[in-house]
């Protein structure tokens, strides 16, 4: 290890420190402007080889995304990070819906064999809930196809009827590389609502349905792969290799190091195996300081950068260590900038000016958990207590969130007799309604801030943006003041909520 810089100094010198800022201690400054806040476009990358058109990502915490969330975000341009919390199998399940939920080619496909019956596939498509099906031999090739209107009662076919003598035989079908249009095309045509997919062989490799495209096209600002399927990201631990391999085989195209202190030594050796053993994108975190940015840019796909702004976060007065996070995020971004890794900014994200000002202080995405907790795709029921509405919105090092799972997340021992040292507590948040609502105002709020700066793209508002320091004064007067607020903004209130 390196030696420190400062071993031979007195202690006094120690107080000689610089400073560190966070949200509420900078604004942006106006600038000569004609970007109209809905022009401004937020694409951005979330890691080397993945773009979003919303650098958004839902937290990977027990409290705020599994598959729902991460569906919802993914359609809405933006990305859900699958918690670890839960077992391997579990998760990869989670991470598998996302992948699927909008898929142009499905893949897994429900067939029909020739030689059943007209009542076995009827009794099969009503259980997977399908209104048709491919018949194939056992070589998988497609023999025709099956739809409920081909073994309606008055179309006298009857129950014990073979498949074969039921089914279409003229069957459409389309090659592996078709898009959306061309199959709307086919279908339009045809007067059909399906079309398998086939190998030079004839053999079926996946189905397009005309409901799937339908959905794809009203989610048109969507964060898709190369293949249309959402993108989908997952959090695995330090020491997870396991977890890492199911996941990238599940098809997460990020994964995240998810870690309170990825400065650790032993984490960056694991994480640097890790890597060498997926596919996926690997982003590294949290870190707080150039040094640790120094330490991984070799390797990793994106660094995350947070330690101790989390809403239910106490590492920093449990532990006395942590980095006020304008400052963690523009020191680390000095360092990822010459490698070309991108930041995300996770936690301590209130509102949507603290978004962009993550954006302005170095970061290419931002993170937040309580901000999406109290939305319906968040895990958990909704509570009412003293005729209000809320969610459950828990710290991943909070007891209860450490009972329930692995514990490894603030590096504790498993040992089950020890009480538990947590670094997050357990709250309630307000229950806020679909996630597309909220997400609506952060992007907004987002845009109009590249607005103000007159910055059309997420490059053009880094370079362009400059801070100004603001006094206790003046983050007083940045609030609403001196008035009693009688109807709720969706994008305001006082505490953050
Ligand atoms: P929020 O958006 O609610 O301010 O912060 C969410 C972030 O807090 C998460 O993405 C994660 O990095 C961090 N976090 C989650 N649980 C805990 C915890 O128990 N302790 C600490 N120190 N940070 C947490």
């Amino acid at each position: 290890m390196a030696k420190d810089a400062h071993e031979d100094e007195p202690f006094s010198q120690k107080l000689r420190v610089p400073e560190a800022l966070t949200f509420d201690d900078v604004l942006l400054r106006p600038k000569e402007s004609r970007v109209e806040p809905d022009e401004a476009d937020l694409t951005s990358r979330v890691s080397k080889n993945v773009e979003l058109p919303v650098p958004v990502l839902s937290a990977a915490m027990d409290t705020v995304t599994e598959a729902d969330m991460g569906i919802a975000m993914a359609r809405n341009g933006g990305l859900g990070v699958i918690h670890r919390n839960l077992d391997v199998d579990e998760m990869t399940a989670h991470v598998e819906r996302v992948k699927r939920a909008d898929e142009l080619i499905i893949r897994d496909v429900v067939t029909a064999q020739p030689e059943q019956t007209v009542e076995e596939v009827d009794e099969m498509m009503e259980r997977e809930g399908v209104n048709g099906a491919p018949v194939v031999d056992e070589e998988n090739r497609v023999l025709g196809i099956i739809s409920g209107t081909d073994i309606r009662p008055y179309l006298e076919v009857g129950e014990q009827d073979r498949v074969s003598e039921a089914m279409t035989e003229e069957v459409i079908t389309a090659p592996k590389g078709v898009t959306a249009r061309e199959g709307l095309e086919l279908m339009y045509e045809h007067k059909i609502e399906r079309v398998p997919i086939v190998d030079e062989d004839d053999r079926l490799i996946g189905l397009v349905t005309m409901q799937g495209i339908l959905q794809r096209r009203e989610y048109d600002n969507a964060a898709r792969d190369d293949d249309g399927r959402l993108i989908a990201g997952a959090a695995v631990g330090p020491f997870e290799v396991d977890r890492a391999v199911a996941a990238d085989e599940a098809g997460a195209d990020v994964l995240f190091i998810d870690c309170a202190h990825a400065h650790n030594l032993n984490v960056i050796d694991s994480a640097r195996e890790i890597k060498q053993n997926v596919s996926a994108d690997v982003v590294v975190g949290n870190i707080g300081t150039k040094e640790a940015a120094e330490d991984l840019v070799d390797f990793a796909d994106g660094l995350k950068v947070g330690i101790g702004p989390g809403s239910i976060c106490t590492t920093r007065v449990v532990s006395g260590s942590g980095m006020p996070q304008i400052t963690a995020v523009s020191e680390v971004a000095d360092v990822a900038q010459r490698h070309d890794v991108p930041v995300i900014a996770d936690g301590g994200i209130r509102y949507s000016g603290d978004a962009i000002k993550a954006i302005a202080a170095g970061a290419d995405a931002v993170m937040l958990g309580s901000y999406f907790a109290g939305t319906d795709e968040a895990p958990g029921r909704v509570v009412t207590m003293q005729g209000k509405k809320y969610k459950q919105y828990r710290g991943m090092g909070s007891v209860g969130a450490m009972q329930s799972g692995d514990g490894q997340r603030y590096l504790k021992d498993d040992d089950e007799d020890e009480e538990y040292v947590p670094e997050g507590v357990e709250a309630a948040t307000p229950y806020k309604g679909p996630l597309a609502k909220e997400l609506h105002q952060l992007v907004g709020g987002m845009q109009s801030g590249m607005g103000y700066v007159g910055a059309e793209t997420i490059p053009e508002f880094k370079e362009r943006s400059e801070f100004v320091r603001v006094s206790a004064a003046g983050q007083t007067e940045s609030h609403a003041h001196d008035v009693l607020i009688t109807d709720e903004a969706p994008n305001y209130s006082p505490d953050g909520n």
